[in-house]
């Protein structure tokens, strides 16, 4: 099941990336494995699949110690920065910083372990007061704090757009997620790459990766349908 599902998601976004021009290599999945058990990560694993993004911060350490290290884990859930230290110990990214309390946490907690961190900044593209995410106008600002953060290298932005209809509709938000990293571009950010785009889930993936997406967080289309909580 697990691997007939990641087979059709990979196809499809190579079909996306092609008919973008853009390189597969260029997009990477996340299997979103929250609320899973760690067994079908495993198996996602076995079939080649070597990312995993996880919510809650329950959930984390369990996880990371029973998968193999080539696994990497992605935290994408609310951060809260009480729980910081989890998340700088297990995660290989957290795609969600935003704001400068949880930045400074993971930071020390970091420093004490002697590691370092990938992160996103998390933009809050749709001003959707139910969701987190600095606003789009004060992405810079974070931006440029985070960056005298020695332990935290930032890699990109990421966001959850406020839910659509259809995928059509979410366009909008995922090129307002790129335009705005265009405009960080602009002013002379990201110099050593261009930056990740994180955006895009199991409806409307094909639709991200048209708008750039570079990282895609599918969890329903690979693991299948989750509890409602
Ligand atoms: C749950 C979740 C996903 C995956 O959603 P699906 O609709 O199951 O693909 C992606 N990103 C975030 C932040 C999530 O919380």
């Amino acid at each position: 099941m697990i691997k007939e599902n990641l087979a059709r998601i990979n196809e499809q976004i190579a079909a996306a990336a092609s008919r973008a021009g853009r390189k597969v290599e260029d997009i990477q999945l996340v299997a979103v494995s929250k609320i899973k058990p760690v067994e079908l990560m495993i198996e996602a694993l076995n079939c080649g699949q070597k990312v995993f993004g996880e919510n809650y911060v329950q959930e984390v350490q369990e996880k990371r110690l029973a998968l193999p290290a080539e696994g990497k884990i992605h935290f994408i859930g609310h951060l809260q920065s009480n729980k910081a230290k989890i998340a700088a110990e297990f995660c290989d990214m957290v795609e969600t910083v935003d704001n400068m309390k949880l930045a400074r946490k993971l930071n020390h907690h970091l420093d004490l372990l002697g590691r370092e961190l990938d992160i996103l900044i998390q933009v809050n593209i749709g001003e959707d007061p139910a969701k987190s995410g600095v606003e789009a106008e004060e992405t810079e600002q974070l931006l440029e704090e985070v960056l005298t953060l020695p332990r935290l290298h930032v890699k990109g932005l990421m966001t959850i757009p406020p839910f659509e209809n259809t995928p059509e509709e979410s366009r909008p938000w995922f090129s307002g997620l790129r335009k705005l990293s265009e405009e960080l571009v602009g002013k002379g950010y990201f110099k050593e790459h261009a930056p990740a785009l994180s955006m895009g889930m199991s409806a409307d993936f094909p639709v991200a990766i048209a708008e750039g997406a570079t990282i895609v967080r599918v969890g329903t289309a690979i693991f299948g349908d989750r509890p409602a909580k």
